[in-house]
């Protein structure tokens, strides 16, 4: 995986996956059953007051002076006062429900359904209980009728700010009307696995990162849990796997006060230490405002929906401050600020339209958009990852570096620069390693002791720099016949130990003679030049290196002594076979 690769899943995935969202919400919304619709205040009267299409058509004022025109049902009623009763209604004709199937959700609101004067549906409380009456998704299949009749929902909430909302209104197939369900669920649908997905991926961060940073993977995760189960209460299915309205409207409204407070527990572990920031003050005005609405809802003030006027005023004040700082670290050249800027940014702005749409109702939609902004998110966590690999990637390269400098260092700390050879600093371990070689199958081992011979005159009749090459030339030709378990140690000037292990002294002198033939056969540094060898052999533990560097030593002087260019073993034996 590189930089590039990550580079380019982090903008095309979040973008396919909003486009396909975008595609669902579209498919959604545009299924909704719009007016006209009249509206009144106050429950339906005793007597109904039939408004006929006739009458409707005419004039809406002629119709009765109670009756206002009113936009659309994805409105809140314009009540004043302390008003808790409202009604809205429409005519429709049996040509309208060919389709027999209403949908509709309504929040915190109890609905009587009537069609004509027929009661056909009913669902809440129908006064002021503790709990409300919870976010309820209806589907009301409409009884045969013959004649164009009045679509009447009667409706109570607490809440003037509730009153008079019946979302998603559509008349449809039952088939349909679960399908659009569907469609509006698909982003949150869509959203909640990436989240879990990016929560794994983040538990995994927090386990192997490094201490430092697992409060910031550790925030992360609990924004992701948060915002999970945000995304399942404001899923729509769920009233089919649990049919509990006032369970999930509560969940919603807690988690709306959680989730700024989660996001901003990450703002606050990134720009922990960074001067002129002031993220625990924000984080504790928020905290503050959700203890308020908690303990206002408990006293039965209905705070929970009631503090949203401030939640979102709140939250834009609070995401500015937090935006800037994120954006002065990222100035300094901080790319998981930067990343983090982007959807600190983008929660905010869809979680103020959802608020400017859902509770002050500027404009009608039927769907959150907070959900889109998990994609930002997902940007935010591909840009850490993809960072924390390239980091982990340079890291590996330096320490490669630093691993082949240091092995570099070493070789070069123990071999003689001029010929390549082990200086005298290996010569211990290297002649432990080959005893220990031989030990191990209880074979013998031997050490040649090679010395150029005249080399003195070779330096003063040609130079010392000749003198050099010979040595160079020397070195290689002895060494192409050498394997890498026949170390080669320069022991001093133009004397060079080789150790045998595996070699008995027969094969050693045989060895011996062989290297000895081919110094003589080649030009060294342009010059015949000629070596002679001692060989000695490892007596068994009783036997030292000392010892043996000494019988070498003995048997290359004996070598020198019986005319040079010729080989002789320690104690002086097989002379005669090997000059
Ligand atoms: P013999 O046949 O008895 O071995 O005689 P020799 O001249 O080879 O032996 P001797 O020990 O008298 O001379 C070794 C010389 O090697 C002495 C020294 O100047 C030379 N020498 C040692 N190290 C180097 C080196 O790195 N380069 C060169 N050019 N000469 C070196
Ligand atoms: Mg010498
Ligand atoms: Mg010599």
């Amino acid at each position: 995986m590189n930089v590039r690769w990550h580079k380019s899943i982090a903008k095309i995935v979040p973008l396919m996956v909003l486009i396909a969202m975008v595609c669902c919400l579209a498919r959604a919304e545009a299924a909704a059953w719009q007016g006209p619709w009249l509206y009144r205040p106050g429950m339906v009267p005793q007597a109904y007051e039939r408004i006929t299409d006739k009458d409707w058509l005419a004039e809406p004022g002629l119709v009765s002076e109670c009756w206002q025109p009113f936009d659309c049902p994805g409105s809140s009623t314009p009540v004043s006062g302390d008003l808790h009763w409202a009604t809205i209604s429409r005519t429709i004709s049996p040509a309208d429900v060919k389709n027999n199937t209403l949908t509709f959700s309504t929040t915190n609101e109890s609905v009587r359904l009537w069609l004509g004067e027929r009661l056909i549906y009913e669902y809440g409380h129908f006064r002021d209980v503790p709990l409300g009456d919870g976010y309820r998704w209806h589907i009301v299949v409409l009884p045969e009728f013959y004649a164009p009749t009045q679509l009447t929902f009667e409706l109570y909430s607490n809440s003037p700010y509730q009153l008079g909302r019946v979302e998603n209104l559509e008349l449809t197939t039952e088939m349909d009307a679960v399908q659009t369900l569907f469609w509006h669920d698909v982003p949150n649908l869509m959203a909640i696995p990436v989240c879990l997905l990016l929560m794994v991926i983040m538990l995994l961060y927090h386990h192997f990162t490094s201490r430092k940073a697992r409060k910031l993977y550790f925030a992360i995760v609990g924004f992701l849990g948060v915002f999970a189960l945000w995304l399942l209460c404001a899923t729509k299915l769920t009233m089919f796997i649990f049919d509990a309205p006032v369970f999930w409207w509560y969940s919603l409204s807690i988690l709306a006060y959680l989730l700024p407070i989660s996001a901003n527990l990450i703002v606050y572990e990134m720009l922990k230490g960074e001067p002129g920031t002031h993220m625990d003050l924000v984080v504790g005005v928020q905290v503050l405002l959700f203890v308020i609405a908690m303990t206002g809802e408990a006293l039965g003030f209905h705070l929970m929906n009631r503090m949203m006027a401030v939640y979102y005023p709140l939250l834009l004040i609070c995401e500015s401050a937090a935006a800037w700082w994120l954006w002065r670290k990222g100035k300094k050249g901080d790319y998981r600020a930067r990343a983090l800027l982007a959807s600190v940014a983008a929660f905010t702005l869809c979680g103020v339209a959802d608020g400017l749409a859902g509770h002050f109702r500027l404009w009608n939609s039927y769907s959150y958009v907070t959900p889109f902004a998990v994609l930002a998110f997902c940007y935010f966590i591909f840009v850490i990852i993809g960072r924390q690999l390239a980091y982990q990637r340079e890291m590996a390269a330096r320490q490669a570096d630093l691993e082949y400098e240091a092995a570099v260092a070493a070789e070069r700390a123990e071999r003689d620069p001029l010929t390549g050879c082990y200086n005298r600093q290996r010569l211990e371990e290297l002649a432990r390693e080959s005893l220990a070689a031989s030990q191990k199958e209880h074979l013998p081992m031997s050490v040649l002791l090679l010395d150029i011979d005249h080399f003195k005159r070779i330096n003063d009749e040609f130079g010392h720099s000749t003198g050099d090459k010979v040595l160079k030339d020397f070195t290689a030709v002895i060494r192409q016949v050498l394997d890498k378990n026949k170390p080669f140690i320069r022991w001093g000037g133009e004397e060079f130990l080789v150790f045998c292990p595996h070699l008995s002294m027969k094969e050693a002198m045989d060895f011996a003679e062989k290297l000895r033939r081919l110094v003589s056969s080649r030009k060294l540094g342009g010059l015949d030049v000629t070596c002679s060898i001692g060989v000695a052999v490892w007596h068994g533990r009783v036997d030292s290196f000392q010892a043996i560097f000494k019988r070498v030593d003995q048997a290359l002087y004996m070598a020198k002594n019986a005319g040079r260019n010729c080989v002789r073993l320690e104690g002086g034996k097989l002379p005669e076979l090997y000059c």
